[in-house]
């Protein structure tokens, strides 16, 4: 996902996370102690599965999300293989293209026969390139999605959904987060010791310089990268990252690099286009390094950069460096997933929005897409948006001004479910199905050159940004919720299950993805997806206030010990959940309103299924979905790095804030999982 995708809020953590794991039945508790589900309702809903289920070497992660992926990836292995086995089943552009990247992928031998001559070249022209032609090079390598620093795509201005507009971001950091480089502790310093093996492993399988010296100046210069960064709490802050620029107005504030020259080589633009920088002092932070850095290390870096891009691609000596740094170091795996779920997460990409990534998504739709979910969930989302609507009805703090602009909010929220209607044709880009690094390079080059080629056209609503195949979901730009087939699948919706399993499934996501659209970040853009300021005042303090309750809240947790989740990064994703959980509850209280009065049996008490209320149901469902086990340092790096807080605290934190869920399990004021005054945001 690219740094800048603003408002493409992801529903779970964007790493590649896998599980062998069954995926569990809906709505049921290991255990039966009915005390435990006041005190700790993770432990009374999952304590069985955490008790007896392993994390397998090759995973970081194991959980209900992480083994719909894979159930999802069986069903695209077996796809894979018929595509490639069948040149007739090639029958769109998008396929034959897959096929070509899928065997190029799958094929070790060519792999290790190509090397790396993919990237050979741009290695000659770093070798090469004087301080002079650093600005060029860094947009030529930036046409390949090669972030060395400057990330620069073509994206949605913020303040005109409408439009495209170009966007640049920090970026080209090689260890996590910015603070790794400043950090003292253990775990900054092994993620600094590794990432400098890392790059070593690149260098030298390159031929490149890589002693202790080489190895210092690149550290150094990085944390001079990084000092010039935001953290990523501040870069949640929308108006903080708008900043309209030019390349002429950024050769004034950021002197010493040759910004026209950079425009230029990245899209043959000249210095009066507009740009929306998103961090105007990295700029300046990166220009002093054009102008002060020795030319050796800027060579260096660009090496490390240009080899990172294509090290998961290529042969063994640097796919196995990049193993070790991502997957071992970063997030705690001992053994490397099967290599057809590693090809599935390349092409695709993490988040399924590589410019490939649709591909998979046309073979699994047509594997796995059930009509009947996409008609089921579209009625849930209409229950559910009735619910939030009701809500905003009813908040006591906000004025009616507001109010009215929340409900016109709402009700222009438009929905993507499934897949998109037209697959696209991916005119001009041709593969081998021998070069798997080389058409990656190709894949990306093409992709910018497309996206450049749009950058006056008005953007297409109806676009995906993301592959159908993944179990995730997202609140994007322009005011609008996706729901891929890829999570319209048990335990988050089962055809089979009642609506009391699937509310506090799928339900819930669509509550979250909902509410994405007003947390603290998602309630700056308005009706049409623009950044706009539509609160009156007061309301906006009083939001205020009880988003600083749930950053408190969340901040109070701590997971690992001495590690506790930061309350103001995942404050977006918290108030979703927290809202979230509430309007799904309330929107299956309308649909069992509506059952019960078309069998006209209102009145008749809650129908139960196992000894269980639907509400019971309900809420076993939320935290069946968010399950999880995990490798300590996958957890680590999950709670300085994402957005999300982990499973065990997406069940407690939401549960313990909502009166009904108290009421469904007869727990009392003074339990554990009865907050003494709820936050109730929406
Ligand atoms: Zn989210």
């Amino acid at each position: 996902m690219h740094p800048l995708s603003r408002l493409a809020c992801a529903l779970l953590l964007a790493a590649p996370l896998f599980a062998s794991a069954q995926v569990g039945k809906i709505g049921t508790a290991d255990k039966s102690d009915p005390a435990e589900a006041c005190t700790d309702f993770d432990a009374y809903a999952n304590g069985q599965w955490l008790a007896t289920t392993e994390l397998p070497p090759d995973r970081a992660r194991i959980g209900s999300f992480d083994a719909l992926r894979v159930a999802n990836d069986r069903l695209l292995e077996t796809g894979l293989a018929e595509l490639a086995a069948n040149p007739a089943r090639q029958t769109t552009p998008g396929l034959k293209l897959l096929a070509a990247q899928y065997r190029a992928g799958m094929d070790s031998a060519a792999i290790e026969r190509r090397g790396l001559s993919a990237v050979q070249p741009w290695l000659a022209r770093i070798d090469k390139a004087e301080r002079a032609a650093l600005p060029a090079l860094i947009g030529e390598m930036a046409r390949l999605q090669v972030a060395a620093p400057l990330a620069v795509f073509v994206g949605t201005d913020a303040k005109d959904a409408t439009r495209h507009a170009l966007l640049l971001s920090q970026a080209g950091l090689g260890l996590p987060d910015r603070d790794d480089y400043f950090g003292s502790d253990d775990n900054s310093r092994k993620l600094q010791a590794a990432y400098r093996v890392y790059a070593e492993r690149l260098l030298k399988a390159a031929g490149a310089p890589a002693d202790a010296a080489t190895l210092d100046a690149l550290m150094a210069f990085e944390k001079e990268l990084a000092q010039a960064s935001m953290t990523r709490v501040q870069r949640r802050d929308p108006n903080a990252t708008y900043n309209v620029m030019t390349p002429a107005s950024l050769k004034l504030q950021a002197p010493g690099f040759d910004w026209a020259g950079w425009l230029q080589a990245y899209a043959g633009l000249g210095e009066r286009q507009m740009l929306i920088v998103g961090q105007p002092g990295f700029a300046t932070g990166l220009a002093a390094l054009a102008e002060q850095a020795p030319l050796d290390t800027w060579r260096t870096y660009l090496r490390v950069r240009a080899l990172d891009a294509v090290a998961e691609f290529g042969p063994q000596p640097v796919a196995s460096a990049y193993f070790d740094f991502y997957s071992g170091a970063i997030r705690g795996l001992k053994a490397a997933p099967p290599r057809v779920e590693q090809v599935i997460l390349m092409v695709g990409g993490r988040t399924g929005g590589s410019p490939l990534g649709e591909t998979l998504g046309e073979v699994f739709v047509d594997k796995a897409f059930s009509p009947l979910a996409q008609q089921r969930a579209l009625a849930m989302v209409a229950d559910i948006k009735t619910a939030m609507q009701r809500r905003i009805d009813n908040l006591t703090w906000m004025s009616a001004p507001t109010k009215a602009l929340a409900q016109a909010k709402l009700a222009a929220m438009t929905v993507k479910i499934g897949g998109p209607e037209t697959w696209k044709t991916y005119e001009g880009l041709a593969l081998q199905p021998d070069d798997f690094a080389g058409n990656q390079l190709k894949i990306a080059a093409w992709h910018t050159a497309q996206r450049l080629a749009e950058l006056k056209k008005p953007v297409d609503r109806s676009r995906w940004n993301t592959s159908p195949h993944i179990v995730n979901a997202f609140a994007a730009g322009g005011n609008q919720i996706v729901f891929p087939a890829g999570i319209l699948q048990p335990p988050f919706f089962d055809e089979k299950a009642d609506d009391a399993s699937n509310y506090g499934g799928i339900g819930m996501v669509i509550g979250h993805e909902i509410t994405h659209h007003f947390d603290d970040r998602g309630r700056q853009f308005d009706a049409v997806g623009n950044l706009r300021d539509w609160w009156q005042p007061a309301d906006a303090a009083a939001y205020k206030a009880r988003a600083d309750r749930v950053a408190a809240l969340y901040s109070s947790f701590e997971p690992v010990p001495g590690v506790r989740i930061n309350g103001r990064q995942t404050l977006g994703e918290n108030i979703s959940d927290l809202a979230g959980v509430q309007i799904a509850y309330d929107g299956l209280q309308i649909a069992l309103q509506r059952q019960r009065q078309s069998e006209k049996s209102a009145g008749k008490p809650a129908t139960l299924v196992n000894g269980r209320t639907p509400e019971q149901r309900f809420f076993l469902s939320h935290a069946t979905i968010w399950r999880g086990k995990y490798r300590t340092e996958a957890l680590v790096d999950q709670l300085r790095t994402g957005q999300h807080s982990p499973g065990r605290w997406r069940i407690l934190g939401p549960l313990s804030n909502i009166p009904a869920f108290a009421q469904a399990f007869s727990c009392k004021p003074g339990d554990a999982m009865v907050a003494g005054e709820p936050i109730v945001v929406w």
